[in-house]
């Protein structure tokens, strides 16, 4: 079955209205197609999520036109995590659907670093 076609924007999600600047976050790194911002209930020291600023609900929702935006996404993390601090290694998560416990249906990668103990994770 074909995927359904992305929207740019979903005027019901929490993520596309940090992007649109309706809600408030603390920023850490944006550029065109990526916004990084600090998690609001941190399980580590350093807790950012890495989202692409277009709608997509879940890692289970991307395609091969989505290759270059996932790598780039990973590809930020070592790169923020030096700027924030962290020196010591980091988690990446990406929870994904229902049993994944993915909460916000906006693609989002967690990157968490810090020194332990940590609140969770
Ligand atoms: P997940 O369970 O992977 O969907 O994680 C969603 C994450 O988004 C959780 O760690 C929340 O604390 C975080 N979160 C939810 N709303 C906001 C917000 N307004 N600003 C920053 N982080 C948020």
């Amino acid at each position: 079955m074909p995927r359904p076609k992305p929207m740019s924007a979903d005027p019901n999600c929490v993520f596309c209205k940090i992007v649109a600047g309706q809600i408030p976050c603390r920023k850490a790194y944006e550029d065109d197609e990526l916004l990084v911002f600090h998690d609001i209930a941190p399980w580590a020291p350093v807790h950012v999520l890495v989202i692409p600023k277009r709608h997509i609900a879940s890692l289970a929702d991307v395609g091969p036109e989505h290759d270059a935006l996932l790598g780039r996404m990973l590809g930020l993390a070592p790169r923020l995590m030096r700027e924030l601090g962290v020196h010591d290694g980091f988690r990446t998560l990406v929870n994904t659907g229902r049993d994944g416990m993915q909460e916000v249906p906006h693609l989002h990668m967690h990157v968490m670093g810090g020194p332990r103990p940590w609140a969770r994770g």
